[in-house]
């Protein structure tokens, strides 16, 4: 079921799973972040609004040939079901993500890459109409953007887009800490995230702002997480999503490990910061921690009102045995558990045991760098 060719980015953010993706712009126009490799050593590039156009057309051709598929299968014309069916044996990436929007219902879209905000507002504007109405069944559109765009858009320009239909801006603030911002070459300022996401929360788009746990390493973390916390304070974003920084060889970063410029804090240590990033929030803002990087995922919660509980689960952790720490990070950082009750799962205890025992060639103990390369796996 070959149906045209369309152009997908690599990476979306873990609430976009079952979103649309279409490509409206290349590659990252900043591309400098120490601690990330997406876009290394691709170019960053515009694509033109006809072309975006097309692909949005191929989707509705696709999505076509998909209920055409529904009615010779039985199912009476119903997409969901048929694309639920096609999904299993998808002709191309971009088929694959087509039948998996359309198995969730096909309401939610999400335009590549790094920055969509840096086109022309009536180009995207252009570009979000034009999705609204080939594919009608959307009614939530989101994208990624850097602060430093968005400080720059008129209050006016982000107000247009949103009445077009952009619902949610998805920016990694990763740390609201000057020193650690520019060590990282992010590119933007505590002011400058302050002022962007401030336009976007007044302009009605919703805000997602991502923070990356670790990123102070062993000695910028406590900075990094009370200036986080006030710059998040000053925006009060809808959403605040933490991840978790992991590092391969691909990263700039890397090579400032390995000199011994920055030190990498451990789960411990992080989950530390966390806790004073956390005590220090006073903004009423989801706090999310979907991603499968971060040591404790259950540390989730309306703030202020669930703030209690979330400091909560990290004092549980922290009141374990040395023992039982160790056991819950192999095991967490393996795979096997997803949340601190698993301990209490025998078997799954009993497999992070064998872990360690075989990781520490029969000791108890297993050291940093195993537990990275454990985590780094998944990434
Ligand atoms: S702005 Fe985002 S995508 Fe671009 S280099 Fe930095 S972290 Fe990567």
């Amino acid at each position: 079921m070959s149906e045209g060719y369309l152009e997908l980015g690599p990476i979306r953010p873990p609430s976009e799973a079952h979103s649309l993706l279409i490509r409206a712009t290349r590659n990252c126009p900043w591309n400098r972040c120490q601690f990330c490799h997406t876009y290394k050593g691709e170019k960053f590039e515009l694509r033109p609004v006809a072309e975006i156009k097309k692909d949005i057309a191929t989707v509705k051709l696709i999505q076509d040939k998909i209920k055409e598929v529904s009615w010779q299968s039985g199912y009476g014309g119903d997409v969901k079901e048929a694309a639920a069916m096609v999904l299993s044996s998808p002709d191309n990436v971009a088929f694959h993500n087509i039948a998996l929007w359309l198995s969730a219902g096909g309401e939610s879209a999400f335009l590549q890459d790094a920055n969509t905000l840096i086109m022309r507002t009536p180009d995207l504007v252009e570009v979000i109409k034009f999705l609204k109405e080939t594919l009608p069944t959307i009614n939530r559109i989101t994208s990624y953007a850097r602060s430093k765009t968005a400080a720059k858009k008129t209050l006016e320009e982000l107000k247009k887009l949103h009445q077009a239909g952009l619902s949610r801006l998805h920016i990694g603030l990763e740390s609201g800490y000057d020193p650690l911002l520019q060590y990282m070459d992010k590119g933007v300022t505590a002011a400058e995230h302050i002022k962007g996401g401030r336009n976007i929360v007044a302009s009605g788009i919703s805000l997602c702002e991502y923070v990356l746990l670790g990123l102070g390493g062993k000695l910028m973390w406590r900075e990094h997480a009370l200036e986080t916390a006030r710059v998040l304070n000053k925006i009060g974003p809808d959403f605040i999503r933490v991840r978790t920084l992991t590092i391969n060889n691909r990263m700039p970063l890397y090579d400032e490990i390995e000199n011994g410029d920055f030190i990498r804090a451990n789960d411990e240590e992080i989950l530390e910061e966390e806790k004073l990033l956390i005590e220090h929030l006073e903004c009423h803002s989801n706090f999310v921690s979907d991603h499968v990087t971060n040591l404790l995922q259950e540390i989730e919660g309306k703030l202020p009102g669930d703030k209690e509980r979330m400091l909560a689960a990290i004092n549980r952790f922290q009141a374990l045995s040395p023992e039982e720490r160790t056991n819950f990070k192999v095991g967490r950082r393996a795979g096997i558990y997803y949340e601190l009750d698993d301990l209490y799962d025998s078997h799954k205890h009993e497999v992070a045991e064998q872990i360690i025992h075989r990781l520490s060639q029969g000791g108890s103990e297993v050291d940093e760098e195993t537990i990275y390369t454990l985590m780094e796996r998944f990434i």
